[in-house]
């Protein structure tokens, strides 16, 4: 969705925080509870939408570092990182909820089996395990002002679509909402409250599927009818990029549509991340 939501409030240097909570949301999904002083001003909402749902990059320690070494935003804005070799491994996350209350951020973690820096700092998390964090930002997930809603997501994009479902509960239109798993039982999903009209399809990886799957729903659906459709597609890139594609072939507008490519199978972020910029880039998502 190329209109962005991004953060109006003043710019903050990344905030160094600490974990202090564990959540199990399902048997492969962790949420991680992060406090510290460095929250002070972090905003509840973005340009009038809750902040959950909204991009974080989380900022992780080398090995051998009690901490990571986070860059530094000076008087003038301008952000001076460390030497290469020491700087903190980045991970973009999702604001899964955020707790004015308490002061507190939680981030939901993917643990996915193949290892990798933030999958594994959140299994191996404990009380006080340092984390650095940039944000909130990013576009917008989904367009409101739509007649019909459609998304689709896997575990990695479940913290963006709850927040999604429950910002639309409050104008409920009809949807499908297409959950993708690796599993047979989706046993790595989280429980998703679904708005009155909202219809559920659980899915594996599989792109003939998931396009199959459109088809059966849509069948009856015109032109007009994907012009008017508020679409948010999260998850594995190649699926992401299969339903992007069909979904424009029906007529599917980019100015209602926030496709991105959360993560991509066997490519670790470094070595995927240009990937996902131009495939964001095809649809002005940045
Ligand atoms: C805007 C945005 C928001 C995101 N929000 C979240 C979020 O809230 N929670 C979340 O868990 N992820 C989220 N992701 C995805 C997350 O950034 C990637 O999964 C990232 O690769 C995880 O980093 P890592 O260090 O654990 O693994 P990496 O070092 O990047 O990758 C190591 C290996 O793990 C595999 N892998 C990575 N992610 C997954 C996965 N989800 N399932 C299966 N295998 C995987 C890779 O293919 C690679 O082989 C988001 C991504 C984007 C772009």
């Amino acid at each position: 969705m190329n209109q962005s939501n991004s953060a109006a409030p003043p710019r903050s240097g990344p905030r160094l925080l600490a974990a202090c909570a564990v959540e199990e949301l399902s048997p492969h999904l962790r949420r991680v509870w992060l406090q510290g002083e460095a929250l002070a001003g972090f905003p509840a909402s973005l340009e009038g939408a809750p902040v959950a749902g909204s991009h974080i990059k989380l900022m992780l320690a080398r090995p051998g570092q009690r901490a990571p070494q986070l860059p530094v935003l000076d008087a003038a804005g301008e952000v001076h990182w460390p030497p290469r070799d020491v700087s903190p491994i980045k991970r973009t996350y999702t604001v899964a909820a955020w707790d004015p209350v308490q002061g507190r951020l939680a981030v939901d973690f993917v643990l996915h089996a193949a290892s990798g820096p933030a999958a594994d700092w959140a299994r191996n998390v404990q009380a006080g395990s340092l984390i650095g964090v940039a944000g909130p930002g990013g576009p917008r997930r989904f367009a409101p002002q739509a007649r019909h809603w459609l998304l689709l997501g896997d575990a990695s994009a479940a913290p963006m679509l709850s927040a999604c479902l429950q910002q639309m509960q409050s104008s409920p239109r009809p949807g499908l909402l297409l959950l993708q798993s690796a599993h047979a039982n989706g046993e790595d999903l989280p429980p998703l409250t679904l708005p009155p009209g909202m219809q559920l399809a659980r899915l594996g990886y599989d792109c003939a599927a998931l396009i199959a799957a459109l088809q059966a729903h849509c069948q009856e659906w015109q032109a007009e009818d994907w012009r008017a459709c508020s679409i948010t597609l999260a998850g594995e890139s190649s699926q992401v990029v299969a339903a992007r594609d069909w979904l424009l072939a029906q007529g599917a507008q980019r100015a209602m549509m926030y496709a991105v490519p959360y993560w991509k199978q066997a490519h670790d972020e470094e070595a995927y991340h240009a990937e996902r910029h131009r495939i964001m880039d095809e649809l002005g998502a940045e």
